[in-house]
């Protein structure tokens, strides 16, 4: 491929900026249209907004349990939250993060066109800028890298009030009094971490048996015990028809007749791809029915020509997989060495309290039968380090194959899971065995300790 290849990237969010960063490096000319700032939802709505209210609400659960550790907080002090300096801030850093990414890119010599981008063929873009009118950028290559967004029900309207988004959440001003969150998800299961830690009654509405029910069911049942322990309302198998609203009080009804009343709802019911009113089908790109694009493992779509990235393909919706995604794409487009995606290596957090960090594969996976794998579950309650630091919750779990012993997965339930399975994703990525892992030294006390006994009790004489 020549140095004079151009690509025209719809979409600014982490498919997008990632891949104009590999395609400027390879030589490409680069221009990145985007309606709403660069950074996507996952800077300006959705990943930093929701880690940087997650990172007050983890000083709010130390400073809780730190009576035990010998800490005196005068009770008449006491400690509380002030939600509106918390969402300021939640909104300030999301947008230095975008004014960042821009700085980036245009030092990359990228041309980022503020407009909203639709396919005119496999090899045209039309831009609608702000002033209505329309450019058009022709391309070599055209990454389509659009997201996502909330999914709602016309039985459970947002009013941007009482009833949100997630992407709503930071315009509160004032505590909510009692907080229902519809949706047991990941991002469900997360708002109602936050907000309980942050001091706040929550209701968690789940139309399963459990919250978080794609995650291990081991690492799901100690954040429900956990949660419903600290005071959280955990509602299973309730699904919700429809959310109201009746001045200062809405009411969730649930399809079995029941309802419950709190000040505030956030709904947590998925996102659906914005891949409508792109051009997508007419330019032959194939949607599913969902309306998320097909890719095959090298972000290609049906289109010649025409790659996607990230949420608008539904393949794994993580910032750090639409990143990768983008980035494969333009290695692949620009002739650099490529390796397609592999889901199998994928390190992923749910930041609750206590987070669950997975990688490889699942404890489901290895039940239905569809690898054959033996595990190893360590709680933390006995590590050293945990017993220091008043951690009764969480544990390791270790996956490897019989015969070779190489592990293939892993899940840690505790503080900063987020940082601890990173040795057990360099061991999946690495295809490395159980005694390797176990060769590797971990700081006497520590957490990872625990990965490196887990490690040790895998091995087979
Ligand atoms: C509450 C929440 C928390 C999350 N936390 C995490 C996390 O901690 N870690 C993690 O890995 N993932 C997290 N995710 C998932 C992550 O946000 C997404 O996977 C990520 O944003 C996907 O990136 P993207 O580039 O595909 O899309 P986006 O980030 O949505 O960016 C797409 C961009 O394209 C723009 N756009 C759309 N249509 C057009 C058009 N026609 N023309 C021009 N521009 C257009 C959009 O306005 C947007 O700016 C979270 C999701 C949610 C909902």
């Amino acid at each position: 491929m020549t140095a004079m290849s151009r690509v025209v990237i719809i979409g600014g969010g982490p498919g997008g900026y990632e891949s104009a960063l590999v395609a400027a490096q390879l030589g490409a000319e680069v221009i990145v249209v985007d309606s709403d700032g660069l950074g996507g939802s996952a800077v300006l709505t959705d990943c930093v907004p929701s880690k940087t209210l997650i990172a007050t609400a983890e000083v709010m659960s130390e400073v809780r349990a730190a009576a035990e550790l010998g800490v005196v907080i005068d009770e008449d002090a006491g400690v509380s939250v002030d939600l509106a300096t918390v969402n300021a801030r939640v909104k300030r850093l999301a947008a230095e993060q975008s004014a960042d990414i821009e700085r980036r890119l245009i030092k990359e010599n990228v041309r980022i066109v503020p407009g909203f981008g639709r396919l005119a063929g496999p090899d045209r873009v039309l831009a609608t800028l702000a002033d209505g009118s329309v450019e058009t950028l022709e391309a070599d290559a055209v990454l389509v890298a659009t997201g996502a967004a909330p999914r709602t029900l016309p039985s459970a309207q947002p009013d941007g009030e009482r009833i949100l988004t997630w992407e709503q959440v930071y315009d509160l001003d004032e505590r909510p009094e009692h907080l229902i969150v519809v949706g047991s998800g990941v991002t469900g299961a997360e708002f109602a971490s936050a907000y309980l830690a942050l001091g706040i009654e929550v209701t968690l509405v789940s139309s399963r048996d459990r919250v978080l029910p794609g995650e291990d069911a081991d690492a799901s049942q100690v954040l429900e015990d956990v949660s419903i322990r600290r005071g959280m309302q955990v509602l299973s198998q309730s699904r919700m028809e429809s959310v109201t609203r009746d001045g200062d009080t809405v009411t969730v009804t649930l399809t079995d007749g029941r309802s419950v009343t709190g000040s505030h709802c956030i709904l947590a019911l998925g996102s659906i791809p914005n891949t409508a009113g792109l051009g997508l089908e007419e330019a032959g790109v194939t949607l599913d029915e969902g309306g998320f694009i097909t890719v095959d493992r090298v972000s290609r779509t049906s289109a010649r020509g025409v790659y996607a990235a990230g949420d608008c393909t539904g393949v794994l919706m993580l910032a750090s997989v639409a990143a990768m995604q983008g980035r494969i794409a333009m290695w692949h487009f620009l002739g650099d060495s490529v390796h397609p995606l592999n889901l199998k290596r994928v390190s992923s957090n749910v930041f609750t309290a206590p987070e669950i960090a997975t990688v490889g594969w699942s404890q489901q996976a290895i039940d239905a039968g569809e690898i054959d794998a033996e595990a190893v579950m360590l709680p933390l309650s006995g590590n050293p380090r945990a017993k220091m630091q008043g951690v009764r919750d969480g544990f390791v779990k270790l996956f490897c194959r019989p015969g070779t012993r190489i592990v293939v997965g892993g899940v840690v339930v505790g503080p900063r899971a987020s940082e601890l399975i990173h040795p057990i994703s360099i061991a999946v990525t690495e295809s490395l065995t159980a005694d390797q892992l176990a060769q590797a030294f971990t700081v006497y006390p520590s957490m990872s300790g625990s990965i490196g006994e887990a490690a040790r009790r895998l091995h087979q004489f």
